[in-house]
């Protein structure tokens, strides 16, 4: 007997998702594992903004499936081999997927998943959820790529979504590769501070509280140069009104605006993206997936940070396959700190 989450109702893409979209089930796998394939616990499971795309039919992705009514929900999970009839994998043997289904125990294809090696996150398994998989990629690469940071260079990044799972990261990882001040937005006063004390942010504005553009002001005397996006509308508007010439913005996500039937990346107001034309801020697409080619090296880098304490992380855990529906709810609407994290078994 396993249990099931699945999805339940659509949404329109207009509406803010709430936990009674999911439902859970009592259903039954197989009983015999086939040639190639492993049965698995799962252990971990993410839940993400890019899934808020998945509950609408027209995902507005070639990349994203749209999840279907009354059918298991997937997205990245971690779970330990407990039968394996696939000649790489043995039991015991910790394994990761970006589709591993929303369900306690699974049949699956052995030639989909990755090994993973719980010593270079020092045990911390689920990390390889965050800091040490996808969540770390996009803001180490995000930066990369797009980032233009250049040590010496004398540059001032701004994060939004800060305090989030790739916020928190990105803020720190700008900081290591060169900026010499780095600044967060938040949406609460606990998020601003654990910035600035655990994680080594200059400065951190609470969005809801305040002049946005003032403190901005008063923070980033000297304008800002890199802006990693994980918000999008006003806070973003805001911060590119006071960006530099020749500046840069990680165009990573725009999460204020996916409740919202509109396109992405969604345009500018005119009135910003004339400032964008006219300073020369480069504003281009990021999309992760696109430099998975960079994975391998780069998780290796993610993970001798994380060892070496450089880059600390901050993880929300929500307990049980049963209340996966909430903590998406939660992370959508700002309840956690870091990584949000549903540990499903023991
Ligand atoms: P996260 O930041 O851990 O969680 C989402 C956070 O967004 C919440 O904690 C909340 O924090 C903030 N938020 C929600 N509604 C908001 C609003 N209207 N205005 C401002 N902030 C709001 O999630 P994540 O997984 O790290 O993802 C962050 C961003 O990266 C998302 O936009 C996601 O789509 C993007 N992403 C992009 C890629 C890529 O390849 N480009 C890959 C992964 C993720 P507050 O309390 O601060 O409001």
């Amino acid at each position: 007997l396993i249990y099931l989450f699945n999805f339940k109702i659509t949404l329109g893409k207009n509406g803010v998702p709430v936990a009674e979209n999911f439902r859970l089930e009592q259903s039954t796998i197989a009983d015999t594992v086939q040639a190639g394939q492993v049965r698995v616990k799962t252990l971990y499971l993410s839940v993400d903004p890019y899934m808020r795309c998945r509950m609408n039919e027209d995902t507005g992705s070639d990349y994203l499936r749209p999840w279907q009514l009354a059918e298991v929900a997937d997205g990245g999970g971690i779970g330990v081999v407990e039968e394996s009839k696939h000649d790489n994998l043995a039991k015991g043997d910790f394994v990761t997927s970006f589709t591993w289904p929303w369900q306690t125990v699974a049949i699956l294809d052995g030639s989909l998943l990755q090994k993973l090696v719980p010593q270079l996150v020092n045990g911390r398994l689920s990390y390889f959820l965050g800091a040490a998989g996808i969540t770390g990629l996009t803001a180490l690469l995000g930066i990369r790529e797009k980032g233009h940071v250049a040590a010496g260079a004398n540059q001032t990044m701004v994060v939004s979504g800060a305090a989030g799972a790739c916020g928190s990261l990105a803020g720190q990882i700008g900081r290591l590769e060169g900026c010499s001040r780095v600044v967060g937005i938040a949406g609460t006063d606990e998020k601003c501070s654990i910035l600035v004390q655990e994680m080594g942010f200059d400065a951190a504005i609470n969005y809801k509280k305040g002049d946005v553009a003032k403190q901005l002001r008063e923070l980033c005397p000297g304008g800002v140069d890199v802006y990693f996006d994980n918000v999008g509308g006003d806070i973003s508007d805001t911060v590119i009104s006071q960006m530099n010439q020749n500046s840069h913005i990680i165009l990573c996500g725009q999460i204020s605006q996916y409740n919202k039937d509109v396109p992405y990346p969604p345009p500018l107001p005119p009135d910003i993206e004339k400032i964008q034309k006219e300073r020369n801020i480069t504003r281009e697409r990021f999309l992760v997936l696109n430099y998975m080619d960079k994975q391998e090296a780069s998780v290796l880098q993610l993970c001798q940070w994380i060892q070496e304490g450089k880059l600390k992380v901050r993880e929300t855990v929500v307990e049980g396959l049963a209340n996966i529906g909430a903590a998406f709810q939660s992370m959508m609407s700002g309840g956690n700190i870091g990584k949000q994290i549903v540990s499903v078994s023991k």
